[in-house]
């Protein structure tokens, strides 16, 4: 049972789907599948741009945005306060951008306050992109986009480009209302499919600038699959499978609806933090900016994260995710996002509440439980 945050489970839909014999990628058949999806994809992105499929990682599809909307030497403001936005700024450094790192600690949120202050000292309006990592995965943190993009829209110039891995079918991220640039997500995360496809949403800005941007490109380059999506192919021989799993799962997001979708996170996530918190266990990240998808968990003093995690492992055939760099061996991460039921909930804090136990961690036998109830009980 995976309660990481990606991959995460995939329903037995998709899974069929992906142990169909491969049909052509310039088909007929195919370019129905392929124009279906692109459209559940927009319903998704609550856009009516376009969203490009990279047969790709949600790395491949991020650095995809980067690349092609800027020009060498271009400055840009990278949001940094995990894993996720020190790879954006590397991924900046590696093509010759002038990067600006605006941290906040990990476990912290992102001060919107400071990308304002940069903004609004731009006048001559040098900072052509503001790169957020919507969702931090690393440490379970939701960035506050909504306030940071309003002073990039008062900047006017510049591009808000996001990584919305884990916030993309979990919490709304309407980009048409919003005004989102570039918007990159990937298939195993919120999808409910397995690892390999990558997803980038984008806007009439951002197309206007990719007609200048110099960057060096080929197999990552939007505009061919702009091109070619527009007859419902993709410029290379794209996953065949995965996206007809991606149909397939789109189809069930579809049935369920955006907002029980995203009443489900929601209310996964409450359980989740008010279960670990009357077990005596510390979270990571405030009410204020908690990821809608994963909780990064602090064990109690004297019982090592890792210990929880491999008891969890052995004993419950559980998997929860450990801490990364200057987090590992100091957290564990639970993730609830996508094909997550209530009772999967359930299940697997009840592991969680004999694993404390079981490695001596005193508490009211059952308190974890209950707090889960109380707030599952409440939709
Ligand atoms: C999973 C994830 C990615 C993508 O990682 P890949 O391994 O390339 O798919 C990017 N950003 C965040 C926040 C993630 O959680």
């Amino acid at each position: 049972m995976l309660m990481i945050p990606g991959p995460t489970p995939v329903p037995e839909q998709a899974l069929l789907a992906l142990a169909r014999a491969p049909i052509g990628h310039r088909s007929g058949d195919f370019s129905k599948v392929f124009a279906d999806v692109t459209a559940k994809l927009q319903w998704l992105h609550q856009t009516q741009h376009e969203v490009l499929i990279l047969t790709a990682s949600g790395t491949g599809a991020m650095e995809a945005g980067i690349i092609n909307f800027l020009r060498r030497g271009d400055r840009v403001l990278v949001g940094e306060n995990g894993k996720f936005g020190e790879r954006w700024g590397d991924v900046c450094d590696a093509y010759g951008l002038q990067t600006e790192r605006v941290k906040a600690p990990w476990g912290h949120p992102l001060d919107p306050e400071v990308f304002r202050e940069r903004l609004t000292a731009d006048s001559a309006k040098t900072i052509k992109a503001v790169i957020i990592t919507h969702s931090e995965t690393s440490t379970g943190v939701l960035n506050d986009l909504v306030t940071i993009n309003r002073y990039v829209q008062d900047h006017g110039t510049a591009l808000i480009m996001v990584d919305a891995v884990t916030s993309m079918g979990a919490t709304s991220v309407p980009m048409d209302e919003w005004g989102l640039d570039v918007v990159a997500s990937g298939s195993q995360k919120g999808y409910m499919i397995p690892p390999g496809l990558g997803f980038v949403a984008v806007g009439p800005r951002a197309w206007e600038a990719y007609k200048t941007s110099d960057l060096p490109r080929y197999y990552l380059d939007l505009g061919k699959a702009r091109k070619d999506g527009a007859k419902n192919t993709t410029p290379f021989t794209t996953s065949v499978n995965m996206v007809m799993a991606l149909q397939a799962s789109l189809s069930m997001m579809q049935r369920e609806g955006l907002a029980s979708i995203f009443a489900r996170h929601h209310r996964q996530q409450q359980a989740t933090r008010a279960a670990v918190t009357a077990m005596g266990l510390g979270l990571l990240a405030g009410d204020h900016c908690a990821s809608p998808s994963i909780t990064a968990v602090l064990p109690p003093a004297g019982v090592d994260a890792e210990k929880v995690r491999s008891h969890l492992k052995k004993h419950f055939d559980i998997v929860v995710a450990g801490g990364q760099d200057q987090l590992s061996g100091k957290i564990f991460r639970l993730g609830h996002l996508g094909f997550v039921a209530d009772r999967d909930i359930l299940a697997a804090l009840a592991a969680l509440e004999a694993t404390l136990q079981q490695l001596g961690h005193a508490f009211p036998a059952g308190a974890g439980i209950s707090a889960a109830i109380a707030q599952l009980g409440q939709a």
